[in-house]
């Protein structure tokens, strides 16, 4: 039999952070191999736990739970949504401008599905979370990549991705606090990004899922607010500030002039209902995660385990002669490069690979997040800061051989 060959749409997307690398991981771990796994950034299974009062209110609506619900989510879930989003300065956000989904991965692709033509382009960072790369080419988009490179703090400058509107362009992707970089992108800037759409007429679609892990004072600023009237999409959920990755609940908050959106809210709510319903057992968590005072302050704040795992990177990058680091300011993730004038052949992948065979470290290339000849790797803030502590020990070992070479 002829083998089934898979859609020509799959030949440009990747996910390294399960990619290849991960699947070594397993082989080498099957084989009695214990590796230290920093490419993934699932809270819980690094010790973390969602806070108890979520857990019990989904118990104790698991007997509500049997049934479909509404295709864009609980309503009391979806209110509780709606006026986070209003007091963080949105317009015009309603229940019915809320979608809830099986996490923000869901409603990533459900977006740009009822957005995107053949040949649509998406302006999208570099690097970026590469859901949003797959999801724009899955759709049929093209990726139009800004740069946010290490020079600039990880920000994009306007002009520069202004530059690269064309008439086929449909969306500005912004992720902030950022995955991979962990940068927080500040008020005056996102102004300007808004102008930029607002000139082009582009939607806005904030990826804001880190948008309480902060570091140091860093402020995050809800890119609705200064949107004002323009049409933006606001992404949130409960997998990282409320370490529920397994709950797989996400929201998406739409918001500005509802005159302009009223169209693509109904494709949402078509594609939404296609799709039936997002889990609902689940989604009972969402009206206490956001009516109770934040939990994830006591990690981020010093003495807090995630601050600390923060300095250990700090101080690991520090005492290395080879590594250099924007601190990040927010998500969880930090995204060291190697110094050129210290190993100039420097190869991301090849040095993720040494690392995991050499030292039982796994961590992600920069290249994977749609950043051509990175020099820079991936490496979540999770893990206890001892055990960071042993991998930048490990790092400093392979990056002293490769420099001897
Ligand atoms: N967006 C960003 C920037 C992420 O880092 C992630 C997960 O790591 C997601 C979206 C997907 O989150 P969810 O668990 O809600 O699907």
């Amino acid at each position: 039999m002829a083998p089934i060959i898979p859609s020509a749409h799959l030949a440009d997307v990747r996910y390294e952070i399960r990619g290849a690398l991960t699947r070594r991981a397993r082989e080498l771990e099957s084989a009695g191999h214990d590796i230290i796994k920093l490419n993934i950034g699932n809270p819980g299974r690094y010790g973390f736990e969602a806070p108890a009062h979520l857990r019990e209110a989904i118990a104790s609506h698991l007997h509500e739970s049997d049934a479909y619900g509404h295709e864009q989510g609980l309503e009391a879930a979806r209110e509780a949504i709606a006026a986070q989003q209003r007091g963080r300065g949105a317009r015009h956000v309603q229940p019915e401008r809320i979608f809830i989904g099986n996490g923000v991965s869901e409603l990533i692709d459900l977006a740009l599905r009822a957005l995107l033509q053949p040949g649509d382009e998406v302006l999208l960072p570099s690097p970026d979370y590469p859901l949003w790369s797959a999801a724009t080419i899955l759709n049929g988009g093209q990726p139009r990549y800004y740069r946010c490179p290490a020079s600039r703090g990880h920000l994009p400058d306007p002009d520069e991705l202004e530059a690269l509107v064309t008439p086929r362009t449909r969306a500005l992707v912004l992720i902030n606090p950022n995955n991979p970089t962990g940068a927080v992108y500040p008020r005056e800037l996102l102004q300007r990004l808004a102008e930029v759409a607002a000139r082009h007429g582009l939607l806005l679609l904030a990826d804001e899922i880190y948008d309480e892990i902060l570091y140091d004072g860093a402020r995050f600023q809800p890119l609705a607010e200064i949107a004002g009237e323009l049409p933006c999409l606001s992404f949130g959920g409960l997998s990282k500030v409320h370490r529920a990755c397994g709950y797989r609940v996400g929201w998406m908050s739409l918001s500005g002039a509802p005159a302009g959106t009223a169209v693509y809210r109904d494709a949402l709510q078509l594609l939404a209902a296609l799709r039936l319903c997002a889990n609902v057992t689940a989604q009972w968590a969402v009206l206490p995660a956001l009516q109770d005072a934040p939990t994830i302050d006591a990690l981020t704040a010093p003495g807090g385990r995630l601050h600390e795992a923060r300095e250990a990177v700090l101080r690991g990058v520090a005492a290395s002669e080879h590594l250099e680091l924007v601190a990040p300011a927010g998500a969880l993730y930090a995204f060291p490069a190697v110094r050129a004038e210290r190993i100039p052949q420097f190869d991301d992948e090849s040095f993720a690979l040494r690392l995991l065979e050499e030292e039982s470290v796994l961590v992600v290339p920069g290249s994977s997040f749609n950043v051509p000849r990175s020099r820079h790797f991936r490496l979540t803030l999770l893990p206890p800061p001892a055990q960071l502590r042993e991998v930048f020990v490990r790092i400093e070992r392979v990056l002293q051989r490769m420099a001897r070479e």
